[in-house]
């Protein structure tokens, strides 16, 4: 074994030999045992000879988060001070997850409840570009914590998937469905579809498992819009029950005409881009309110407001609004299983979307749908489509 003994803490009077990696510490049992009675098992279940000398082999921590969490245990508090006041501010968060991360592995309550707020007030003030392998870290950190990820670090990270920072998607991504919440996961994945399999490669550094989810995140983003585009988002009329046959159909014929309008089927767009191609086709119902549209160059006439009561034509302005969100909040569903490890549910909301053909149950559950997607509230003003 190749191991080496680390610079700083391997301590003449130590009376314990860690090995983390292929890092070897010596440090004071008495004071781990201080820390956490955890500590006692590393000593009764596992240990490796290195040299001839017995040393515990500190599982499931590296090097690098072993050296941190014992920076805070034998620092001064003026190193604590200086470090705080002098180092980066990704340094900073990054010795705060790790010092994290080895606290609640040992069940060093104190540790981590010291590190935590320390390292969410730094979250506040990080420097761009957050790395990728940062973002991993404080995912890591709030899976295995039963605090969440607090709002303010929650909001910074779907903005800069918003901005399209590689470090915090391609972080985001490699942490997976059990460290992150579906609506980060789920705009991480949408963003980078949208860059395009040269992006997965070049700026993300995908893996090809992470290229299979990305090819059937675009089959299912590509079959829904299918789905959308055939059959108007349902609205709630507000017409006489005897005008809603007429109502409808005037929704469908305009519907279908928005869809094919140039702005929607902008060659520029990228193909994926479901979020893109929604928001024009809501920029292109207003217009057919009114008027017309343009499609292959051509100006057609809809003149939505004189073939529908003008309180419909609201209530389909709000079914487009509410598709929209709709989408957002099940983003994740079109790249990753749920928890029940069902396949992707996307064509459940599709048949709910398209079952408008009448004020039925179907229209009212997909209302409640829309209504219920609580994740989509964070992603809302995220992911703006470019
Ligand atoms: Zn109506």
């Amino acid at each position: 074994m190749a191991a080496h003994p680390d610079d700083t803490y391997f301590l003449e009077d130590g009376s314990v030999v860690l090995l983390a990696g292929e890092t070897l510490f010596k440090v004071h049992y008495t004071r781990l045992i201080e820390l956490s009675p955890a500590f006692k098992h590393l000593v009764e279940t596992i240990s490796a000879q290195v040299d001839g000398e017995p040393a515990l082999i500190v599982e499931g921590v590296s090097a690098a988060q072993l050296k941190s969490f014992l920076w805070a245990i034998y620092a001064s508090p003026e190193d604590v001070e200086d470090f705080f006041e002098s180092s980066n501010s990704v340094e900073m968060c990054m010795r705060l997850v790790n010092i994290a991360a080895v606290a609640q592995q040992y069940a060093c309550t104190r540790r981590a409840a010291w590190a935590l707020p320390k390292l969410h007030a730094a979250w506040g003030v990080l420097k761009d570009p957050v790395p990728a392998y940062l973002v991993q870290g404080l995912l890591s950190v709030h899976t295995t914590q039963t605090i969440p990820l607090p709002a303010h670090i929650h909001q910074r990270l779907l903005r800069d998937i918003e901005l399209g920072r590689p470090g915090v998607i391609g972080g985001i991504i490699y942490s997976g469905p059990r460290c992150t919440p579906r609506d980060l996961l789920g705009a991480a994945y949408y963003a980078a579809l949208l860059l395009g399999p040269n992006g997965w490669e070049e700026s993300l550094a995908l893996s090809s498992e992470h290229h299979n989810v990305l090819y059937r995140g675009y089959h299912n983003v590509a079959e829904h819009w299918r789905g959308m585009e055939g059959f108007p988002p349902p609205l709630a009329h507000a017409c006489a029950y005897d005008e809603e046959q007429r109502c409808d159909r005037a929704w469908r014929h305009a519907w279908t005409l928005c869809v094919a309008s140039d702005t929607v089927r902008d060659p520029e767009r990228a193909n994926a881009d479901i979020l893109g191609r929604l928001s024009a086709a809501r920029a292109a119902v207003h217009a057919a309110c009114n008027g017309r549209v343009t499609i292959a160059g051509q100006e057609v006439e809809v003149g939505l407001k004189s073939r529908m009561k003008e309180k419909c034509v609201e209530r389909a302005q709000e079914a487009v609004e509410r598709a929209i969100e709709f989408v957002k909040s099940q983003l994740c569903n079109f790249f990753v299983p749920t928890a029940r490890g069902e396949a992707v549910v996307v064509s459940p909301i599709l048949s709910d979307l398209t079952a408008s053909s009448s004020r039925t149950a179907a229209s009212s559950r997909t209302m409640s749908a829309f209504a219920s997607g609580r994740t989509g509230r964070v992603a809302r003003a995220m992911l703006v489509p470019r």
